[in-house]
C-alpha cells in the first residue's frame, strides 16, 4: 500500500484510506492556509484586470489600426492603473523594460512619459 501523509505537516498517516490530514488542526490550518493563498490570488488578479481595462479604455477612443500611444505616467496613475503589476517582464538590447499586461506593454521613460504597444505577439 501506497504511503499517505498529512497535507498540512508531512506526517505519516496510518488511519483511513481517506485520511488526508493527522489532525482536525492541521485540517483547519491546510484550509487556511490555502483560503489566504487563494485571497492573495484574486486581490492581484483584480489588479491585473483593471490594468488592463485601463489600456483597453485608452485604445479604444483610437484607430484600430494604431499600435501605440504615448501617455503621461501620472494620468495613468488616476484613471487607477498600477505600475507595480504586471503579467511578464522583457529588457531589450538596449537595456529598456518592457512591461506587459497580457496583449499590451508598456514602457517608461524618465521625462515621466509612458508608451504603451498593443501586441500582436503574445
Ligand atoms: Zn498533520
Amino acid at each position: 500500500m501506497q504511503k499517505r501523509y498529512c497535507l498540512n505537516c508531512k506526517d505519516y498517516l496510518e488511519g483511513r484510506r481517506d485520511q488526508k490530514y493527522c489532525s482536525a488542526r492541521c485540517r483547519s490550518s491546510y484550509h487556511r492556509s490555502i483560503n489566504l493563498q487563494s485571497s492573495v490570488q484574486s486581490t492581484i488578479h483584480k489588479i491585473l484586470l483593471k490594468n488592463h481595462k485601463v489600456i483597453e479604455e485608452i485604445f479604444i477612443t483610437l484607430p484600430f489600426t494604431q499600435m501605440k500611444v504615448t501617455k503621461k505616467r501620472i494620468d495613468l496613475s488616476r484613471m487607477g492603473f498600477n505600475f507595480d503589476y504586471c503579467t511578464r517582464i522583457y529588457r531589450n538590447k538596449r537595456g529598456k523594460w518592457y512591461r506587459y499586461i497580457y496583449d499590451y506593454s508598456w514602457m517608461e521613460f524618465s521625462d515621466q512619459k509612458v508608451v504603451i504597444y498593443k501586441s500582436s505577439d503574445v
